[in-house]
């Protein structure tokens, strides 16, 4: 089954996706930056920076976990995103992946690298619980 989307349309959800790519790709950029900033002036042992810091370090160490955290979900949308530019060169962007049916083009405006129609997504979350 192939997608029925237009190549307009395709042209517009691979704008999306690589612009939503470029925005994410810079997220985790930052991050990891901030994450190499504290490790280097932790490791060079510098005090003024450190009791700069000092009203901070009650914050610091949950923001990293959390940073942390968000670079995971990150990449895992990155890859996603990947996989839906993928799709798009495959000419199968835009179909769910359990029922291979058409994704609505107002879902795919939201989340353009979903992977699964509203109904199958939907059965996937009741699944889980
Ligand atoms: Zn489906």
């Amino acid at each position: 089954m192939a997608t029925s989307m237009t190549k307009k349309d395709l042209k517009l959800f691979k704008e999306l996706l690589l612009k939503k790519k470029a925005e994410l790709a810079k997220g985790i950029e930052h991050i990891a930056n901030d994450a190499l900033k504290t490790s280097q002036r932790e490791a060079a042992g510098d005090l003024s920076a450190y009791s700069l810091h000092m009203a901070d370090m009650a914050t610091d160490n949950y923001d990293r976990e959390f940073s942390l955290g968000l670079a995971d979900k990150e990449q895992t949308v990155l890859h996603r995103i990947d996989t839906a530019l993928e799709k798009i060169d495959n000419n199968a962007f835009g179909l769910c992946e359990v029922c291979e049916k058409k994704i609505t083009k107002v879902r795919l405006k939201a989340v353009p690298y979903a992977e699964l129609c509203v109904p199958c997504q939907e059965k996937q979350e009741k699944k889980k619980k």
